[in-house]
């Protein structure tokens, strides 16, 4: 028996919007990873199985590594079919906004997501919830948005309707967000919603081969060329730091989503308590930010690159050049010395 983590006023509220909904829209974030689309197509196979109308919309692409998931391919990508999906989001009476805070995540779907009359529900773990949503469904104290998609179906009384593509998507974004079970995994609840995920009938190591054991070779090579020539180490402050710009990602035919997972890697270096990775991209850098233990990143994230996260995984960006970027980090640093070094 799980514990009712979600308030029960909010779970009646929900489920009479559905009752009520003929047609449902699920959005995203922009960049979506396995718990973006895990939770958007765990959603919609549910709402498939008891007979709504239902679209996925993200803002952009998602990586290659999760168009496995049943459903990937019916997602409409904002960035390539904007006018169906500006239709779409139009015509929702139900819209649901999964694991991501605040309007600026979705990126220019934001007017459309912001204008939709729709009822409008924020599932979500990230903390710092917006207010641009009716009804607000947020915990951070949770893993993953899949395990809270888990959740509010088990609570709505519908666990039967859980089928397997609807099983798979879930477990795709809990394992993912948790680094495969690997970190912020601690919750003994999240191991009994696995067992259901299994009664199910996924293959949870299957899935893991899917996600993980995909790379294409230069995505490797990418890998082995940033942490054997662009890594930076800074041991004094237990923090390292990769580059990459956009020739260097050019030259192994990266795709967007192709460094996900890199900046977890300095992490395995002993006595490394933080990582960064500053990547190039079309008209800004992108940040990631990892950290284990008590040193929380989100506030480098909020206060240096105009994002935000959780304690121990953020992200943001950075307006000025790769070298001012490093520059930058590498004058942050020595101020977090003392707090990097505690633990
Ligand atoms: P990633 O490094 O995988 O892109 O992002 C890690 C986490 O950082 C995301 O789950 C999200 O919570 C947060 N994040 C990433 N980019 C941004 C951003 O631009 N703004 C905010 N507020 N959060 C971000
Ligand atoms: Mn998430």
């Amino acid at each position: 028996m799980l514990t009712k983590i979600i308030p029960e006023e909010k779970i009646q509220q929900a489920k009479k919007w559905l009752d009520e909904a003929e047609n449902i829209v699920i959005v995203s974030h922009s960049s979506p990873d396995g718990d973006a689309v895990g939770s958007s197509l765990g959603l919609y196979h549910f709402f498939y199985s008891i007979n709504k109308n239902v679209s996925v919309v993200l803002p952009d692409a998602f990586p290659d590594f999760l168009a496995w998931i049943p459903g990937s391919s019916e997602i409409v990508l904002y960035s390539d079919h904007r006018e169906k999906a500006d239709e779409l989001l139009a015509s929702a009476d139900l819209i649901y906004a999964v694991d991501f805070n605040t309007l600026s995540r979705v990126n220019d779907m934001k007017d459309a997501v912001d204008k939709a009359t729709a009822n409008k529900i924020l599932l979500d773990h990230h903390p710092f919830p917006g207010h641009f949503c009716q009804l607000i469904i947020s915990h951070p104290e949770i893993a993953s948005t899949c395990e809270m998609v888990f959740r509010l179906i088990c609570r709505m009384g519908y666990f039967e309707k859980i089928n397997l593509p609807c099983a798979e998507a879930i477990y795709t974004g809990m394992m993912t967000d948790t680094g495969a079970f690997t970190f912020n995994s601690s919750n003994a609840e999240i191991y009994i919603i696995i067992s259901e995920l299994i009664k199910k009938g996924i293959d949870k190591d299957q899935i893991y081969r899917n996600v993980y054991n995909n790379y294409s070779e230069d995505r490797f090579r990418m890998m082995g060329f940033a942490l054997s020539k662009k890594m930076r180490v800074y041991p004094e402050c237990k923090t390292a730091m990769i580059s990459l710009t956009k020739e260097e990602l050019g030259k192994f035919n990266c795709k967007k989503g192709d460094t996900e997972g890199l900046v977890n890697i300095p992490l395995s270096i002993k006595g490394i308590v933080f990582s960064a990775i500053f990547r190039e991209e079309k008209d800004a850098l992108r940040v990631s930010l990892r950290s284990q233990g008590n040193f929380a990143v989100n506030k480098i994230a909020e206060k240096y690159f105009n994002g935000g996260g959780h304690a121990n995984a953020a992200g943001g960006e950075s307006k000025v050049s790769m070298e001012e970027t490093i520059k930058l980090f590498e004058s942050i640093l020595p101020k977090y010395k003392e707090e990097l070094n505690k633990g």
